[in-house]
């Protein structure tokens, strides 16, 4: 227990709030119906208009979004345990996290299959296919390049190869470390800090991960994929809760 009225529990507390709030406000997103719970309303504003703060998870104004993450202690608390550069944008984070979240997955397996055809048929293909959090980061990857039309034509390409690194990230663990059953999921749990460091130092001299910035690379995946394992975890319990109802 934290200690009454001591500024840690305030903070712990406040975090809770949001975290609910979060989840009612992606469901009135992806229902489409009900109104959204933001930290300050603007009666003029329209849902559309506020995102949630990429660590506190708060909805704001997108507008006055930078103003907040000044003062967020769930942002400051992150940056004490990071090198991570301070300068990604506000709204991008946030936004990045609301989609992720209200995505739904009505034609996420076309979307996999579609990636699927393209990838070479090896070891590294069938921990794709059988992981769900690379499955879903693949989706998202997918979905966000778009119509057709503006696609360019190495963009599958790319997302081809992100998917391969997280097959690679789950593989080696497999076979040298004597976790058989590792799954992205269970990787990127706090416990596995370490391992995930050699990972990301054996795969600095893997063929097939472009030896540029690779480091730097697999960091951005994990924290991407430590995204979607949260609103992967929102959507699970919010389809739960209908059941019950
Ligand atoms: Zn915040």
């Amino acid at each position: 227990m934290l200690p009454k009225r001591s500024l840690e529990r305030k903070v712990k507390l406040q975090q809770l709030v949001n975290k609910g709030n979060f989840k009612h406000n992606i469901t009135v997103m992806r229902e489409g119906k009900g109104e959204i719970v933001v930290g300050r309303r603007c009666t003029s504003k329209a849902a559309s208009d506020y995102t949630a703060c990429g660590f506190c998870k708060k909805f704001q104004l997108k507008t006055s979004l930078w103003r907040h993450t000044k003062f967020c202690m769930a942002r400051k608390e992150y940056f004490e345990k990071t090198e991570e550069s301070k300068r990604i944008v506000a709204v991008k984070r946030g936004r990045s996290l609301v989609t992720n979240a209200v995505f739904s997955d009505t034609s996420e397996n076309d979307l996999v299959s579609e990636l699927l055809q393209h990838m070479r048929n090896d070891d590294v293909k069938t921990i794709v296919m059988s992981d769900q959090l690379i499955c879903r980061e693949a989706v998202l990857r997918m979905a966000a390049l778009g119509s057709k039309a503006d696609e360019k034509h190495d963009d599958k390409y790319r997302v081809s190869q992100a998917t391969r690194t997280l097959g690679r990230i789950v593989q080696l663990p497999r076979e040298t470390t004597g976790i058989p059953n590792a799954t992205l999921t269970s990787l990127i749990e706090p416990r596995h800090f370490d391992l995930m460091v050699d990972v990301a130092k054996k795969l600095l001299t893997d063929k097939e991960t472009p030896a540029l910035n690779v480091g730097r690379t697999i960091g951005i995946l994990l924290t991407k994929v430590s995204m979607s394992k949260y609103c992967l975890a929102c959507h699970l319990l919010s389809s739960l809760e209908r059941r019950w109802q």
